[in-house]
């Protein structure tokens, strides 16, 4: 062992009291201390956070973190101060800060006192902010949620098109980690082109959750008997039920409630005091269920969630990846059952009638993978599998028969609007 990975080690016990990296970790985090281009590729939980949060505690000079989400931004933050003996060491810059907090976080990376510095993209567009960053000692930039820069990816954010020239205006030759959870070969090509980093190198790991079950039925009338039914058959057990629209989440979680199962509603239209109650509901487990649209699930790691099911199907794979995803993070069973109705598929495509037709051009084409997972009778993990570049044996990879349809193969004539990959 060298001097080097001693010394990585040694900082990871003593910041974050873990005894080994996890995956990709150790090779993702030389790679950035070398002062590399590198681009992260790993799912949900994968650790990628450490893949930029140690270098920047090791290396000289401060890093930029942009990244989407102010509350997660906050985290990170609290994350790392709780470890280190100054509280300047990270800090979040954002149009909520007042003149004299503006003042002691620029103090303390004058005095090279801060190593990590947060910044939501559109901060990073103030000149102000821009002016003075280009004066400091600049370790690195890490571009955490990097697939908000694609419009085939499924959180497009518009700000992070111009990341590049921030970048460049903040100073020549800073590297940059770009990290993401998305994996399409079409996003990770634009990631690459858009931070201007082709010459990046690539760390991707698998995307297999070899104890998720993935199920598809089709959505009938009934579809909330079959969700209570399913629900009362994994009693006690914790789970999310993903819908469309608030008005859904709303009436289905009363729904579940008069059928004796304990659930609470959460969605972006609920008060944050509300929003909180219910999640924490959650979390200490007085209830088991939570209805919610896709405003549920972002930054909460509950780890025994044995089943999520989506009373309505995502517009993408990859929102579909993501929010099955959150079931079975301590590697026990999570079961996934999405109901299929293609008249959903068309109300998905009539809110999207409104947009540029570029947008819509995408959507549609995102929508069509997701009609050919629902319908397909082939093994849904190496669908999803091979949608994210990735090839999948069933026959020797881990996790080969936990899908309906390998379990239960459908008959020729059911398969008629198969769509061959
Ligand atoms: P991602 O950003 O890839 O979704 P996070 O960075 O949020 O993942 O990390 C997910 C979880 O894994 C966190 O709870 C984190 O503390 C934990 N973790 C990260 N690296 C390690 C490690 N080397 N050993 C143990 N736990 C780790
Ligand atoms: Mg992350």
């Amino acid at each position: 062992m060298g001097i080097a990975e001693i010394d990585l080690h040694s900082a990871l016990k003593k910041y974050f009291g873990f005894s080994g990296f996890k995956g990709l970790q150790e090779e993702v985090i030389k790679n950035v201390v070398e002062g590399n281009n590198t681009f992260v590729i790993m799912p949900t939980g994968g650790g990628k956070s450490l893949c930029y949060q140690l270098p920047a505690l090791i290396k000289d000079g401060t890093a930029i973190v942009v990244s989407p989400l102010i509350a997660l931004m906050k985290n990170q933050v609290d994350a790392i101060r709780a470890v280190s003996e100054h509280d300047g060491v990270a800090h979040v810059l954002n149009s909520s800060l007042n003149k004299t907090e503006v003042k002691r976080v620029k103090d303390d990376i004058i005095n090279g006192i801060t190593k990590l510095l947060y910044v939501a993209p559109e901060s990073l567009t103030k000149e102000e902010y821009v002016d003075f960053l280009k004066t400091q000692k600049i370790s690195f930039m890490a571009v955490d949620e990097a697939h908000c820069i694609s419009e085939w990816g499924h959180d497009f954010r518009p700000e992070y098109r111009n990341l590049r020239h921030i970048i460049k205006r903040i100073g020549d030759n800073i590297p940059i980690i770009g990290l993401t959870a998305t994996a399409t070969p079409k996003v990770q090509e634009d990631i690459l082109k858009s931070l201007g980093m082709t010459d990046a190198v690539t760390f991707k790991a698998s995307f297999n959750r070899p104890n998720l079950f993935y199920e598809v039925r089709p959505k009938t009338k009934n579809v909330d008997a079959d969700i209570i039914r399913f629900i009362k058959q994994n009693e006690g057990k914790s789970g999310i039920v993903y819908c469309l629209s608030r008005k859904r989440v709303e009436e289905l979680a009363q729904v579940l409630q008069v059928n004796g199962i304990k659930a609470v509603p959460y969605h972006a239209g609920l008060d944050a005091k509300t929003r909180v109650k219910h999640q924490d509901m959650f979390l200490m487990e007085d209830v088991d269920v939570v209805v919610a649209t896709i405003a549920f699930g972002m930054g909460i790691d509950k780890p025994d969630v044995r089943f999520v099911i989506h009373h309505d199907i995502p517009k993408s794979i990859e929102s579909y990846y993501q929010e099955t995803g959150r079931a079975g993070r301590d590697g026990g069973e999570g079961h996934c059952l999405a109901f299929y109705a293609y008249k959903d598929i068309e109300k998905l495509e009539k809110f999207m009638s409104g947009k540029p037709v570029a947008e819509q051009e995408i959507g549609h084409a995102l929508l069509q993978e997701v009609v050919a997972f629902a319908e397909t009778s082939m093994s849904r993990r190496k669908f999803i599998l091979h949608y994210f570049g990735e090839e999948f044996d069933n026959e020797t990879g881990e996790g080969g028969d936990m899908d309906d349809n390998v379990r239960n193969p459908k008959k020729q004539v059911e398969a008629k609007n198969d769509v061959k990959i």
